[in-house]
């Protein structure tokens, strides 16, 4: 181990769960992933601060970890500290704004507002991950991003001072699954999202709908981070369709399989390797590139010593 990461591990003093040698496959939703040299769980606000000062002070870098469930990393493991956001999962509400910390997961947010008759959660419900990683991918699904109903997100900036970002800035901040927060080293606090009165009977049947559709279209058979690339307009038709139009479905690379259910998500069907995945992402993004001219966008982050 890094002497300064070393060093660090003596500074965190926190009342959160520190290890060492954790392995990510266990932290992320296609169960592959090497070892995080430090792996934290920060119980409150105060030790995130202790932790990042510490990081900050001995040059190690650290990753943000929300639910795993739009990464993927590489089996030689993450360098530093990975900073797992879990335990700050706190959902409250004031009127008609839901505020969530990072942590929670943005499934648990929308039951929470529907308990309260609220409705504008209810489109992501049993979209797996947190309420940080949904705000930072600016996750989307049936028609609706998670920026059409953001009000203000709290966070640390790259100098550890807290920030918002609101009002216009919110709607200059966001694109299709773009964010402000992307390539930069915020961190992402607490999101307020702005609900609206409903029925709870129609919130929780659009809720169990979706969940239901999910499970219709396989998203829950094999560990995976759902769709591998972006959906991008200019190509006419969806992703996934163009994928199968290439004969892709059901491509394997070791255990790593172009679900035949769906063309645009890769599954681990048992002991796929990271390396396994990100074979197979380049397969799919060389033929898309040389039969058809199409340069696919990756939506997987890729983590780690790859
Ligand atoms: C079965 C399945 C279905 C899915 N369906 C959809 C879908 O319909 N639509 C969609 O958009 N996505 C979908 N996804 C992908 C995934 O659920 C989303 O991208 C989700 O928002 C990722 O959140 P996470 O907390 O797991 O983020 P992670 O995977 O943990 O992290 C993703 C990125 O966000 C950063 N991040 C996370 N939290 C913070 C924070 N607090 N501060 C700063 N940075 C942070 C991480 O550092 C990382 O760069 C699906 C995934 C699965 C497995």
């Amino acid at each position: 181990m890094d002497l300064n990461v070393r060093k660090i591990l003596e500074k965190i003093n926190i009342s959160g769960e520190v290890k060492t040698s954790e392995p990510m496959s266990a932290h992320t939703t296609f169960k592959t992933g090497g070892n995080a040299d430090i792996y934290v769980r920060p119980a409150s606000e105060e030790d995130l601060l202790i932790i990042l000062e510490a990081c900050r002070r001995y040059s190690v870098p650290f990753f943000i970890l929300g639910g795993g469930a739009n990464i993927l990393v590489s089996d030689r493991g993450i360098e530093g500290c990975v900073i797992d956001m879990g335990e700050l999962n706190s959902v409250s509400f004031k009127g008609t704004v839901c505020l969530a910390e990072s942590g929670s997961r943005i499934s648990d947010a929308a039951e929470k507002a529907a308990e309260r008759n609220l409705s504008g959660l209810d489109f992501i419900y049993a979209m797996p991950g947190s309420t940080g990683g949904a705000v930072w991918m600016n996750a989307r699904c049936y028609g609706t991003s998670i920026s059409d109903i953001l009000l203000r997100v709290r966070y640390i900036d790259e100098n550890l001072q807290i920030r918002y970002l609101e009002g216009d800035d919110i709607h200059s901040s966001f694109g299709y699954k773009k964010s402000f927060f992307q390539g930069t080293g915020n961190i992402i606090l607490s999101a307020e999202f702005l609900l609206k009165e409903g029925s709870r009977i129609d919130i929780q049947n659009n809720m169990r709908n979706h969940e239901l559709d999910r499970k219709k279209k396989g998203h829950f058979l094999f560990p995976s981070a759902g769709s591998v690339f972006k959906n991008n307009r200019d190509f006419g038709r969806p992703t996934g369709v163009i994928l199968d139009s290439l004969g892709l479905k059901g491509k394997a690379v070791g255990d790593a399989q172009v679900a035949d259910f769906h063309g645009n998500i890769i599954v681990n069907k048992g002991k796929a390797s990271s390396k396994d995945v990100k074979d197979l992402i380049n397969v799919c993004y060389t033929e898309a590139k040389m039969k058809l001219g199409i340069e696919l966008e990756c939506e997987i982050q890729f983590i780690g010593r790859w």
